[in-house]
């Protein structure tokens, strides 16, 4: 047979067969009168899946084509900006901050640290800010903050919110236009179970002031041109017509399932994955509580390089985690379940870190993480 291939990785993540016949469709005019019915479509579902009644804007590219978009629409060169990181993809908002010439206070945590709304109201006291940057969803670490008290310090301080939810969007509770966050910044392919190749962008009313002003140089990311087309389900570049029509029925699906009801699946399935890994004698890296619903990171036993297990179960297994990123390459590697993720998947994902352990000649106890992973996610009300 066929090696057949796991994807267990943050992004991207699997895509629903539903999603893949979508992008098997003919390719279509995207000035024709079909593309723009599945456009106004698929703009609708985002602003429900973002709960926003802002315009959500959607780019061709990856997640970080929308930060970048925030960055040169919200700052002019020497603007004072606020970043807070702890881990990999916080890092990206202050290189992006520094690309555009902004003037960065960095609020820098180590990686896996939890930032507190706290911690940047008292930043913002010191120094003043435009903007604050933050991620809603670490995927390099799995802490997962609650970005409404963020907003609300950086709301109180003057600045405006603008949040990487890249990896969360979908998976875990967000709130747009509830919680007050002036910018949202994500892609699809991640819990939004489609391909890489879209990012989309949110922007509150202080937000689009803000981008009215802003001097610093932009073409392909400029706010006002995207939404000018998009206002008469129009693109100002060719769009991916394929990728939209498989955004749009990834969605649709999304919806159908209901995203308090894909919030309560994300939380069980990180649960069920905890206490699987637990089970089997290891140590986790990402925070053992539900906020961590989005990829369950742990450490590799001593001894044991976890760029090694993460390479023997792809290559001899054809089961593909993701290794640490950054500070944490080599110790940990990480299961990401958000998106196209059912428990039965978690059992696998498990039982081939199992296999591959032992393989590797760790001690581990054998069939305790898959009855674990099972109990857990059973026993989880909905
Ligand atoms: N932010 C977060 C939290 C992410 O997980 C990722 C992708 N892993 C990005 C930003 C960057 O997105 P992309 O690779 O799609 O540009």
């Amino acid at each position: 047979m066929t090696e057949k291939r796991y994807l267990f990785t943050p992004g991207p993540t699997p895509v629903p067969p539903e999603v893949l016949a979508a992008l098997a469709e003919p390719v279509v005019h995207h000035r024709g009168p079909d593309y723009k019915v599945l456009f106004g479509e698929c703009l609708e579902r985002l602003g429900a899946v973002c709960r926003t009644q802002n315009d959500v804007l959607l780019f061709t590219c990856s997640g970080t084509g929308a930060m970048e978009s925030a960055v040169a629409n919200l700052c002019s060169p020497g603007d004072p900006v606020l970043v807070v990181s702890a881990g990999y993809f916080g890092e990206r908002w202050a290189a992006l901050a520094k690309a555009y010439g902004a003037e960065l206070d960095h609020l820098r945590y180590s990686w896996g640290e939890i930032p507190t709304a706290d911690d940047v109201a008292a930043r913002l006291r010191e120094r003043e800010a435009a903007a604050v940057f933050f991620t809603h969803s670490e995927t390099s670490t799995g802490v997962v903050l609650d970005p409404q008290p963020f907003a609300a310090a950086a709301r109180e301080a003057g600045a405006l919110s603008v949040v990487d939810a890249v990896s969360s969007l979908g998976a875990v509770p967000l709130e747009t236009d509830a919680w007050g966050l002036d910018v949202v910044a994500s892609g699809a392919q991640k819990a939004l179970m489609t391909p890489p190749g879209l990012a989309m962008t949110t922007g509150s009313p202080a937000a689009w002031e803000r981008a009215a002003s802003s001097t610093s140089p932009r073409f392909y990311w400029d706010w006002e041109k995207t939404r000018k087309g998009q206002q008469t389900l129009d693109a100002p570049v060719t769009p991916p017509v394929s990728l939209v029509a498989g955004l749009d029925v990834a969605l649709g699906m999304l919806l159908e399932e209901g995203l308090e009801a894909a919030f309560d699946r994300h939380r069980r399935l990180g649960r069920a994955c905890r206490e699987g890994l637990k089970a089997m004698g290891l140590q986790l890296s990402s925070p053992d509580d539900d906020s961590s619903a989005v990829v369950t990171a742990a450490y590799a036993p001593d001894g044991i390089d976890s760029d090694e297990l993460v390479l023997l179960l792809r290559d001899r297994h054809g089961v593909t985690l993701a290794p640490g990123q950054g500070e944490l390459k080599g110790k940990i590697f990480r299961i990401g379940h958000i998106g196209y993720y059912d428990v039965f998947d978690i059992i696998t994902a498990l039982a081939a870190v199992e296999l591959g352990l032992v393989e590797l000649g760790a001690e581990v106890e054998r069939g305790v993480a898959v009855t674990r992973a099972l109990e857990a996610f059973e026993h989880t009300p909905v």
